[in-house]
């Protein structure tokens, strides 16, 4: 079953809506209909589409068994159907229909089984009524964030992009803390972030843009009309602050396939012009709902000339791109998100597309050994796995094998969290680090941020984004 995944439906709706007193933070209109007509739908008797989209699931419980695939790594993991999606929306039910008392979103039933959700859509994929519990989680937590407060950890993990521009020191504190264990156990005691885990160390320079390569945003849209060989590429928070040989490699890729490309930066007009854009992807998904739209804001204002000249953006970071795509669409953000969601591509998708129209003039050299991927949950929750397989072959001779998994268990922050810590291993250990570990001599490609921390924490070894893979593949570097 699909639903209007359009804005269309955004006319009648409005942050402040109150279904039985309760405010709703996403626009959940797409689910109007769901369910309409249907006595056994069981749609709760609060929460007007959200509480649709919550009674989709028909309750047959395919999540709560094991095939291979992306859902459900909390049930995998621990084996318990109270953490299946099918598991959660018991509990959503009960609490949207006034079992669970007056403060049911800030009670403790619903944050138990909501607690090991990581976000990672399989559900929206793979459950025949595409159930979608990570858009869910963020609609509670917002509601819980509105009643209690965030959490101070949940503050820090989605304000970090921030931080670390505004205090590079930060840059050399997450690199002390890294290395000197008493640091370490003052910051699981002080914000309950494990000592057991390292961090992701920042880059000690982010990405900077070179002189050559910028334009001024608002010169763009003219330009790229009379130019169907543009493209802006969007350096979102990770590459710039942790891997900006990444956003580099990318650009140097698209130069020499052709393309005349535009680093994404902020509008002139925009509050803060010296901030480089984010997607607003560690807010959302920590159900911080306002600063996430603040965020979307800057984007659409810095997008604009852009999205009116209808040229592409692509970027690297799954979770962030697939935020564009689809989240965004939740944000209430009107025809600017919906033109934005359909112009936006992963960097693979991107040169696959390009490929397959013959456009793309890439002159690539044999590279050796064997490399295994790993996708980013979202990569596959959005099919765009069959994209990086199609740029990989472009590689002549390359040898690369897809390891079926399921979330690496990072997933953002959670993995580090002291309390989650170990099953996030767990997660790991259910596929993707035994297919890892039987090939040690594999070089490994894993385009989510996330997933590279993991695999370096569960092996030691360093996996790489298909951005770098390409550019070692140039026959001839262009910078
Ligand atoms: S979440 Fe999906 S797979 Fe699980 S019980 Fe509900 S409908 Fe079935
Ligand atoms: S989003 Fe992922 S972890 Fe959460 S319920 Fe769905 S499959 Fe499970």
């Amino acid at each position: 079953m699909a639903y209007k995944n359009s804005v269309v439906s955004l006319a009648g709706w409005h942050p402040t809506c109150l279904y039985k007193g309760m405010k709703l933070h996403l626009d959940w209109s797409a689910y109007e209909t769901a369910g309409q007509g249907d006595a056994y739908a069981g749609i709760p008797a609060s929460g007007g589409d959200f509480a649709k989209a919550v009674a989709v699931c028909i309750s047959d419980k395919q999540c709560q068994r094991k095939p291979k695939g992306v859902m459900c790594p909390s049930f995998r993991a621990t084996d318990e159907t109270a953490h299946s999606p099918g598991g959660r929306v018991q509990v959503l039910k009960a609490a949207l229909n006034g079992e669970l008392g007056e403060d049911a979103f800030t009670g403790q039933q619903l944050a138990d089984a909501m607690e090991l959700c990581v976000g990672c859509k399989g559900c929206k994929r793979e459950c025949a009524n595409q159930v979608d519990m990570a858009t869910i989680k963020i609609e509670y937590q917002a509601q819980r964030n509105e009643k209690s407060g965030v959490p101070l950890r949940e503050r820090l993990f989605a304000d970090l992009p921030q931080q670390l521009h505004r205090y590079p020191v930060m840059r050399r504190i997450i690199r002390w803390r890294n290395r000197a264990p008493w640091l370490a156990k003052l910051g699981e005691r002080l914000f309950g972030i494990s000592a057991k885990r390292k961090l992701p160390e920042p880059s000690t320079t982010p990405f900077v843009l070179s002189s050559e390569a910028y334009r001024s945003m608002n010169d763009f849209g003219a330009l790229s009309k009379a130019d169907s060989k543009d493209v802006i590429l969007f350096v979102d928070t990770f590459a710039l602050h942790f891997d900006p040989e990444i956003a580099h490699a990318a650009h140097q890729v698209l130069s020499a396939a052709g393309y005349r490309v535009t680093t994404l930066q902020p509008d002139l007009f925009d509050e803060e012009p010296e901030r480089a854009l984010c997607c607003g992807r560690t807010y959302l998904s920590l159900g911080q709902v306002e600063q996430a739209k603040r965020e979307a804001r800057r984007m659409q204002l810095a997008l604009r000339p852009a999205l009116a000249a209808g040229t592409p953006i692509v970027g690297l970071e799954p979770s962030c791109i697939l935020s564009l795509r689809d989240d965004h669409l939740k944000l209430g953000l009107g025809e600017e998100a919906v033109a934005l969601s359909k112009q936006v591509y992963l960097f693979e998708e991107f040169i696959a597309r390009e490929h397959d129209r013959k456009r793309l003039a890439l002159d690539l050299k044999p590279l050796p050994g064997k490399t295994l991927v790993h996708g980013h949950c979202h990569q596959k929750s959005v099919g765009a796995m069959k994209s990086l397989r199609k740029v990989l072959r472009m590689i002549p001779e390359f040898d690369f094998e897809f390891i079926e998994a399921s979330c690496c268990g990072m997933a953002g922050s959670f993995g580090v969290e002291a309390e989650h810590a170990d099953l996030s291993m767990q997660m790991a250990e259910l596929d993707l680090l035994p297919a890892l570990r039987a090939a040690p001599d594999a070089a490994i490609l894993a385009n989510g941020f996330s997933c590279r921390h993991q695999i370096h924490e569960g092996t030691q070894r360093k996996a790489q984004h298909v951005a770098l893979l390409l550019r070692d593949a140039l026959k001839e570097k262009t910078c």
